[in-house]
């Protein structure tokens, strides 16, 4: 098994506040973040275009419905059928796949997984990888790139936290030295193939709601609502979606599960989130596959992950035993 996915392994100690990190930031800091000026100034950059594209798509479908003709029913396709696409390159590959390595999958479903990924212009995989291995090393703990939870105790202070956690972080973050973090995915033939095209994939995650907007309706207007809704206002929902997580997800909620972080599961996210809002779940259990640790705990990303199985093209899907899962039940 995967270095990553051992070191990530679930922590059984309940949470007091006074429990020291498994790494403070001040040891080894240095090997874990690249410090310079010029990469975190691109990053920055990076994340301020991705936003104001995604707020772009979705102002330019407010202004079509409202002054030239109420958004399609192709136009809404568009986006559903992107969001999901997308969502799950994020969710089952970006995170579950080649963060945790909670499972196994067969190279076209890696790479497919890795580019839909990348459409939702949040950062190259390995980039990705990097950032959210440091937030599951430091989780709630000074070193965590957006915990929401280290800002204060005053209700001032929670709300900048929240904040933080939310948005803030993006323009704030350390750069994650990859060397550290993903070295597993620089020796990857297949991921850094996709990794090095980032924005070709960008660029495709636009173009193809464009052009199945124009399938479905044989007209340009037909291909520029697939673009504004398909392509840049479902950028806005998934990056709102992660944003849920980094913020409400370790604030909100009931912890379930003994991790050393205060994640919590929103039951209420987890149709938008595709199963992410489980979130105390996964961090209780991080190599999970599958986040319905009960019946009734809805978990799409993880139904694609069972289904995927069955049909061959994923295995060693990782799922923590009923008595796994019992010793760690929060009482
Ligand atoms: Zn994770
Ligand atoms: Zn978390």
């Amino acid at each position: 098994m995967n270095e990553w996915a051992e070191t990530a392994a679930p922590l059984t100690a309940p949470l007091p506040e006074s429990e020291p990190a498994a790494t403070e930031p001040d040891r080894g800091w240095m090997r874990r973040v690249v410090k310079s000026q010029q990469l975190e100034r691109v990053q920055h950059i990076h994340t301020v275009v991705m936003t104001a594209l995604g707020i772009s798509g979705v102002v330019g479908s407010v202004l079509l419905s409202v002054l030239v003709r109420p958004m399609s029913g192709a136009g809404i396709a568009t986006f559903l059928t992107f969001f999901f696409l997308v969502g799950m390159g994020l969710t089952i590959g970006y995170h579950r796949h080649f963060t945790h390595r909670s499972y196994k999958a067969v190279t076209p479903v890696r790479v497919a997984l890795a580019v839909l990924g990348c459409m939702a212009g949040q950062g190259p995989v390995v980039f990705w990888v990097a950032l959210h291995r440091m937030h599951h090393e430091f989780s709630d703990r000074e070193g965590d790139p957006h915990s929401p939870n280290l800002a204060g105790t005053s209700r001032l202070q929670r709300l900048k936290g929240l904040f933080h956690g939310y948005i803030g972080w993006t323009v704030q973050h350390p750069v994650p030295n990859a060397n550290f973090y993903a070295r597993d995915l620089l020796t990857d033939k297949a991921v850094m193939w996709v990794n090095r095209r980032y924005y070709v994939w960008i660029l495709l995650g636009l173009a193809l709601p464009a052009g199945m907007g124009f399938l479905l309706t044989g007209t340009p207007y037909g291909a520029l609502e697939g673009l504004l809704m398909g392509g840049l206002a479902r950028m806005f929902a998934l990056h709102n979606i992660i944003w849920w997580i980094t913020s409400f997800a370790h604030v909100f909620g009931t912890r379930d599960y003994r991790s050393r972080d205060l994640s919590t599961n929103n039951a209420w996210l987890a149709l938008p989130t595709l199963g992410e809002s489980w979130h105390n779940n996964h961090h209780g259990y991080p190599t999970a596959a599958i986040l319905t640790f009960r019946w009734w705990q809805v978990d799409i990303s993880g139904m694609v992950i069972a289904v995927m199985e069955k049909l061959g093209l994923v295995w060693d899907v990782s799922r923590p035993t009923a008595a796994e899962l019992e010793a760690r039940r929060v009482r």
